[in-house]
């Protein structure tokens, strides 16, 4: 390879990383953006229960409970897809034991899992 190709390679190299550092920062502001969301839903299952305390009458806070606490589940699920999606644009995956590992990795070096 000529020098101007390398040159030319270190460039785009890192634009490349330059794109990724954008993407994983839009990622990781939705996380936290999701993350507050959550807090939220926390407090209104506490204002709920506290709320059901005060009138003596608690035959609706459980249904309120349970439709709050599928809220977060499912927001939990899209931050899980949001941290996949980094591990994507990082060009890694992870292994069944928990270890990140670069993309084209096929032998796991902690557990010896073979990637398929
Ligand atoms: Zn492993």
């Amino acid at each position: 390879m000529s020098f101007f190709d390398k040159v030319k390679q270190g460039a785009s190299e890192a634009a490349k990383k330059a794109q990724q550092t954008v993407e994983i920062t839009k990622f990781k502001t939705q996380i936290s953006l999701k993350e507050r969301e959550i807090d939220k839903i926390y407090k209104l299952i506490g204002e709920s229960v506290y709320t059901s305390y005060l009138s003596g009458d608690y035959t609706r806070v459980e249904d309120n409970v349970k439709d709050y606490c599928l809220g977060i589940a499912q927001i939990n699920q899209e931050i899980t897809d949001l941290e996949q999606k980094i591990t994507e644009v990082r060009n890694e995956k992870e292994c069944v034991c928990g270890k990140t590992v670069a993309a084209d990795t096929k032998f796991c070096s902690t557990c010896g899992h073979h990637f398929a």
